[in-house]
């Protein structure tokens, strides 16, 4: 396939390219040059997609949330079908790529398998390595069951549960570090290191989720590939842990998926208010937040994470994103739950836009939902932007990112998509 007369955002955070013309050859970019207006150049039979001078970027990940929370009370094969239409519901809104951060091992194998074989659904990266601590969050009261979280004791424990794991089939080891009162035992210090270091050595990225700023201390100095969800503050009012963290991590590579979208549902979803400014927003249509408030869910706590406190941890997440970025720390986008969205897609959407509104510069948002995602996982070679060799997965946009970061979260301005090499919608 050519794609023809569109200016190019790599995902790499580099300049964009105007004016040119993008090769797939068997679902990857094979070559990027000027565009040609004689359309000798293009083979006979070859599919082509006229861009009409339109922006290409790479595809968006979602690389924070969890499938276990879609069709729970479906039987399997229903379920498994549901999940199936969940994942091309992420395709069809610019998603080609999701990581599942864990809590679904019953299903997840098979569904990432045939996500990957099918160019009509968003690609899955899943994990059946998490671990938490002795009744460690999630396994008190989240899900309902404990399934999916292998709960720890020590070092020695983690190094016995290790040897029943097959990490190389695992796409990421998740973590969960949470010192948060009421959630149960922590994950010890030296059984994380022993687990990370395990999955450095079959070549996996390590995500550990959080709490607080000295769970993230402890969490990079133990080795941790990427911190999922902004801390919660020892001051809400106080730049300088943060400052602190900041330059933690950047000093030691550390990714950040602060899920600011998660702490904005947690705090302020039960508010009538907030789907008005969904719907300012473009993120949600005015019969999209009826079907939201039909929802069982909707206005009910959710275990563990009470509404105030979320809303010390969405503001003061607002406040310090750019405090993160300018002491360059890679941003990652990645949304965890979409409970008051009118669909999972949008929730990324709505992360992206709020990564926007906290002052981080579009061309990082940008790279946050794309090449900083698949580097994220340990893909980033073969996946998330769009550079020579890698999978063409691709969304066109009639209007420029860049400039207007709008252009991106509104729907009307999605030309097309490309999964694999393939024109997936419209
Ligand atoms: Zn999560």
């Amino acid at each position: 396939m050519i794609i023809r007369n569109v200016t190019v955002i790599d995902g790499t955070g580099g300049t964009p390219r105007a004016g040119m013309d993008v090769l797939v050859t068997d679902g990857r970019f094979t070559d990027i040059r000027p565009s040609r207006t004689d359309t000798s150049a293009v083979p006979t039979g070859e599919p082509v997609l006229d861009g009409r001078g339109g922006w290409l970027l790479p595809g968006l990940w979602e690389a924070h949330t969890h499938l276990r929370d879609y069709g729970m009370s479906l039987p399997a094969p229903e379920r498994f079908a549901h999940l199936k239409e969940v994942l091309a519901g992420y395709l069809a809104e610019g998603v080609t790529s999701v990581c599942d951060l864990g809590g679904m091992p019953e299903l997840s194998p098979e569904l990432r398998d045939a996500s990957r074989a099918d160019a009509a659904m968003a690609s899955l990266f899943t994990t059946e390595a998490a671990f938490t601590g002795i009744d460690g969050w999630p396994v008190t009261g989240l899900v309902g069951h404990r399934s999916g979280v292998m709960e720890v004791g020590d070092a020695d424990h983690a190094r016995r549960l290790l040897q029943g794991v097959r990490l190389g089939e695992v796409d990421y080891v998740k973590c969960m570090f949470d010192s948060r009162p009421g959630g149960g035992r922590r994950l010890p210090p030296e059984a994380l290191e022993v687990i990370i270091a395990a999955a450095h050595q079959a070549g996996k990225k390590a995500l550990v989720h959080i709490a607080t700023g000295t769970d993230l201390r402890e969490a990079v100095r133990a080795g941790a590939d990427c911190i999922e969800h902004s801390p919660l503050p020892r001051d809400p009012h106080d730049l300088s842990e943060a400052e602190q963290l900041a330059a933690l991590m950047a000093e030691a590579g550390t990714l950040y998926c602060p899920t600011v979208a998660t702490w904005e549902q947690l705090a302020y979803g039960a508010d009538p208010e907030y789907l008005d400014q969904l719907i300012a927003d473009g993120i949600l249509t005015p019969d999209g937040a009826e079907e939201i408030m039909a929802r069982p869910t909707y206005g009910r706590p959710f275990p563990k994470h009470p509404a105030d406190e979320c809303r010390i941890r969405f503001d003061h997440a607002m406040r310090t994103l750019p405090v993160f970025h300018r002491a360059g720390v890679t941003l990652v986008a990645g949304s965890d739950i979409a409970r008051v969205m009118p669909t999972p897609a949008r929730a990324l959407l709505r992360e992206l836009q709020l990564f926007a509104r906290a002052g981080v510069p579009n061309s990082a948002v940008i790279a946050a939902a794309t090449g900083h995602a698949a580097e994220k996982i340990g893909r980033l070679r073969t996946r998330g932007t769009i550079t020579v060799g890698s999978v063409a997965d691709a969304v066109l946009l009639d209007a420029d990112p860049l400039a207007d970061l709008s252009h991106l979260v509104h729907r009307r301005h999605l030309r097309a998509v490309v999964s694999s090499g393939r024109i997936a919608s419209p």
